[in-house]
């Protein structure tokens, strides 16, 4: 394949229903996304022309976020435009059709295929027939569908498909089923024994011929525009193949990859209760370790100067010493602004806000503490609790405790009950006992996001 004629989706627009209401491409897999593993698959692939990204609408900026720099920058390197994020539909089936315009749009791609193929689920003019209609001396482009929530299908397997899909019109990678099938009625009565070795479970990428998957996509969606118009049931295809057989023709299947698992529950990922799989997992697997939650712990100091204002947590306290700093010098948010960027490894405070930036002189801790939290967020997490230690020679902060503990609520936009602010003296040791210093340590549980 010596020209770049390989498009590729990566559907991420699905609402994750089963995983607890966080999306599940933005769960975290050995410090990197399940998306940003899933899209990495093909990012070497010979001939890759362009590479779309679908998104819940609204949601695209957090799914770009979960790419990793190192994606983007190959991503980017494919040229200008040939990158894309699109907004996804309603159902797959929409967004994945949504997809498949832009990347056309993209390749300059026209659709060909189906023009008067049945939808009944006969095989219509075939891969061949659609294949005929191209130019004979440009191979064909073609496009492999890929499933966001997959994260460890191989080069080796992208590449496979795409060989096969150039040979063979259409390809599902399938893998030999574990369990005996059975096929059961409504009511649990099992109506067949099919042979175990004549059936497979498909996975993803999926490949095609691009120009009669986009035709056949075409045709599908504006039947079941049809059909909504007329108050009838449109046509449900459980996946790309389902609806190139009803619409162009056979599909062929190629050796697909245990390891090449599909995340669907919280607890497929490794390390969880219920995905943890041992040392002997599947190459993949094996090597990944995820948590339903990530920890961050921050520490902070600042000198006490006369003059200057105490504020901890977003609090002003009364005091004859306050904290020498660039900003308002709040120790104990700067801690729990480390512990948070620390949770989701998106460095520290002193990256984000540069000491040397002008901009953040003077600047309200509180307005930075917010600003790490909405990056916790952006990353596909949320604060769960806080602990925090403040260790200070004086004045005491008990009385104080309480309107600590509402304000950094406040801040991240979690409940009082989830912050703890807990007061220490130095006992006249170092600088924080001879007042000289104000010490502050933070420990910040993040979890999944909801919704
Ligand atoms: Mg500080």
């Amino acid at each position: 394949m010596p020209e770049k004629r390989i498009a590729v989706l990566v559907t991420a627009a699905g609402r994750s229903e089963r995983f607890g209401g966080t999306k599940k491409e933005f769960a975290q897999v050995e410090g990197r996304s399940v998306l940003d593993l899933a899209v990495s698959a093909f990012l070497s692939l010979p001939g890759l022309a362009a590479l779309a990204v679908t998104a819940p609408p609204g949601r695209e900026p957090e799914t770009l976020a979960a790419l990793s720099s190192a994606t983007k920058a190959a991503l980017e390197s494919l040229g200008p435009g040939r990158f894309l994020l699109v907004a996804g539909g309603s159902t797959r089936r929409e967004s994945v059709r949504l997809g498949l315009e832009a990347l056309a749009g993209a390749m300059g791609i026209t659709a060909n295929g189906p023009s008067g193929g049945p939808s009944g689920g006969e095989p219509g003019a075939g891969p061949a027939g659609a294949a005929g209609a191209a130019p004979a001396a440009a191979p064909e482009a073609i496009v492999l569908v890929h499933d966001g929530a997959r994260p460890w299908a191989s080069e080796r397997l992208a590449l496979r498909v795409a060989r096969a899909t150039a040979e063979r019109g259409a390809v599902v990678p399938l893998v030999p089923l574990v369990d005996t099938p059975k096929e059961t009625g409504p009511d649990g009565t099992i109506l067949r024994h099919p042979r175990r070795e004549s059936m497979g479970a498909a996975q993803t990428p999926q490949g095609f011929l691009f120009g009669p998957l986009l035709a056949a996509h075409r045709r599908a969606a504006a039947e079941a525009g049809a059909a909504a118009e007329a108050g009838a049931a449109s046509r449900d295809f459980t996946d790309d193949a389902e609806l190139w057989a009803a619409y162009v023709g056979p599909v062929a299947s190629v050796e697909g990859e245990i390891s090449n698992k599909k995340i669907t529950v919280l607890g497929d990922l490794p390390g969880t209760a219920r995905g943890a799989s041992g040392a002997g997992g599947t190459d993949g697997a094996a090597r990944t370790v995820a948590a339903p939650f990530r920890v961050g712990q921050g520490w902070d100091i600042h000198r006490l100067v006369p003059g200057r204002p105490l504020v901890l947590g977003g609090v002003a306290i009364p005091s004859d010493l306050g904290e020498d700093g660039h900003s308002d010098g709040d120790a104990l948010l700067h801690a729990i602004i480390d512990a948070l960027l620390g949770a989701v490894a998106l460095g520290d405070i002193g990256q984000l806000f540069p000491p040397s930036d002008e901009a953040w002189r003077g600047a309200d801790s509180r307005d930075l503490a917010a600003r790490a939290a909405a990056l916790v967020r952006e990353a596909g997490w949320e604060p769960g609790n806080v602990d925090c230690t403040v260790v200070l020679e004086r004045p005491r902060l008990g009385p104080h405790r309480d309107a600590m503990r509402e304000s950094i609520a406040a801040v991240l936009g979690i409940d009082a009950a989830a912050v703890a602010v807990k007061a220490k003296t130095k006992e006249g040791l170092d600088a924080a006992g001879e007042l000289r210093a104000v010490e502050a340590q933070a420990v910040v549980l993040v979890v999944p996001r909801r919704g």
